[in-house]
């Protein structure tokens, strides 16, 4: 299946404003406001209505009424926030069809340009056109195919047979799509914007499975008592993003990252399948010790792949004995404090797939304890459970040490929740801008509402000493009616005030 940008046609900068402004304020809303979307993206409230209505026409936001009435961002909203900021940083030009779902996620082929910087408004608007241009020129294909078929059906067979139609459509057209995006490169696209590249473009989807399982599974969750789907995805995203920039530059079999943006990473494309896929593979021997030489290679940098099976390597059509490894937002350091157990299932996770599809097993075996860490990959990547350079030197017992490690992650993931969406356009920054002023007002605000509590016990005071006084004031008539004892006792009573 295609990925239809479509709607890309119908949005301008000031929907993608908008757009953004749910993003931002579904920070600390569930159900974002109108109010609070329009002092975000700072438009007009008329305006917002309409652009409201376009988007979720175009199914990119859902409106809720329930409590109070507000919008939040579907996953497809989500995706074309990536893909503008991807397009207009000038890595993505177009996406194809879908290759890959994972569990978790949505992987697409797409084409990148060659050289990444930010581009002009007008090439910008020029890709879009080239989008729909190859959608609307692929479509007006796909509708002549059809009616050609349709035609000669017509002629030949009986009204029955013609319902088995769409299946078998549907079947031909993914194989005419892989291979169209596979060997021909879009020519009105690449007219505009030069060479390009294959690559493919992984959509993190994190609340697609329930929250509970992925907080038990997924390690950077650990310490976060408040999450949405938006940002889990995004942290799924930056920490495979990260982790595969640095395997990739030490040298390990994984597909080159080409950039990212919130919950999308785009990377090299690797023509495979995944081992689960494959029937027979030619040396067995080979890949069964290249699979244990990366789990050892990565074990000796100090890290643990965590989720190393037979969906997660490819092997390359071209060479095939060549592993690639894919998926690492899960990625551990060797310092975790599961890091045994991790370390264990990965393994056996080999050994199992070589045993129930060959029926083979290999003599050599890897244990955790022949892992010595010559490299620190993990300190640097910061992955979950390393330990600072200060904490390795001083001894300190290990209870306080995991205590610290906990701290550590909180503080890495705060540090990472302080809004960073990948590289950020200006518009984007400016409505981050707009949104911190916006949590500082309403800081302020709950500070003045404090101060008016507090104000209201001042008042209360005042209101007893005015009181006080009234009666004090009763008592010195008395006393100067000639009850001198009464007077002094009013005085003691004034000294009391204001000592209060
Ligand atoms: P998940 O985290 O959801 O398991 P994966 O990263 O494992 O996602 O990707 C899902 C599927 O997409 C893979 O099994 C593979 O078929 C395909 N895929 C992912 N990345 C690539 C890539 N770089 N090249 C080719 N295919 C890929
Ligand atoms: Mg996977």
């Amino acid at each position: 299946m295609r990925f239809d940008l479509t709607a890309l046609k119908y949005l301008n900068k000031d929907d993608f404003r908008v757009l953004t402004a749910i993003e931002m304020g579904m920070r600390n809303h569930e159900i974002v406001p109108v109010d609070l979307i329009q002092s975000i993206s700072k438009i007009r409230n008329t305006s917002v209505r309409r652009i409201l209505a376009n988007l979720l026409k175009h199914k990119l936001i859902k409106h809720t009424k329930i409590q109070y009435e507000g919008y939040s961002l579907n996953f497809l909203g989500y995706d074309f926030l990536a893909i503008h900021s991807l397009i207009k940083q000038g890595i993505l030009v177009q996406i194809g069809t879908k290759i890959g779902v994972g569990k978790e996620s949505d992987v697409y082929l797409c084409y990148v340009k060659k050289v990444n910087s930010e581009i002009s408004d007008e090439l910008y608007n020029q890709i879009k056109e080239n989008i729909l241009t190859e959608n609307a020129l692929k479509e007006q294909n796909r509708q002549k195919k059809l009616e050609e078929k349709n035609n000669i059906k017509k002629e030949e067979e009986e009204n029955e047979e013609k319902k088995d139609e769409p299946e078998e459509e549907e079947e031909e057209e993914s194989e005419e799509e892989l291979s169209y995006i596979q060997n021909d490169l879009p020519k009105t696209i690449q007219t505009v914007v030069g060479e390009l590249t294959i690559a493919c473009i992984k959509f993190a989807r994190l609340g697609r499975t329930s929250f509970r399982a992925v907080k038990s599974k997924r390690d950077y969750v650990k310490s976060q008592t408040h999450y949405n789907w938006l940002y889990l995805s995004r942290l799924s995203a930056q920490n495979e993003y990260k982790n595969m920039k640095g395997l990739y530059s030490h040298g390990f079999s994984v597909p080159r990252p080409y950039g990212y943006n919130r919950h999308a990473i785009i990377m090299e494309y690797v023509p495979s399948y995944p081992l689960n896929k494959v029937e027979e593979i030619k040396d067995k021997n080979t890949v069964y010790h290249k699979m244990m030489d990366f789990i050892y290679k990565l074990g000796s940098n100090g890290l643990i792949h965590g989720d190393f099976n037979e969906f997660n390597i490819l092997l390359n059509i071209e060479k095939p004995d060549e592993i690639v490894v894919i998926d690492f937002p899960q990625m551990i350091s060797i310092n975790h404090s599961e890091a045994e157990n991790y370390f264990k299932r990965d393994v056996q996770c080999v050994k199992n797939y070589f045993l129930k599809k060959f029926n083979l097993t290999f003599e050599e075996d890897l244990k955790f304890s022949d892992i010595k860490q010559i490299n620190f990959l993990d300190e640097e990547l910061k992955a979950y459970g390393y330990k600072k350079e200060k904490e390795k030197d001083k001894k300190i017992n290990k209870e306080e040490n995991e205590d610290k490690n906990e701290i550590n992650e909180e503080k890495e993931i705060n540090e990472e929740e302080d809004i960073d969406l990948g590289q950020q356009l200006d518009y984007e920054k400016e409505m981050i801008e707009n949104m911190k002023k916006i949590k500082i007002e309403e800081n302020e605000e709950k500070k003045e509402e404090k101060k008016n509590k507090k104000m209201t016990k001042e008042d209360i005071k005042n209101k007893v000493k005015k009181m006080m006084n009234k009666q004090n004031k009763i008592h010195v008539k008395e006393s100067k009616m000639g009850n001198r004892f009464k007077g002094k006792k009013d005085i003691s009573n004034k000294m009391a005030i204001k000592n209060a």
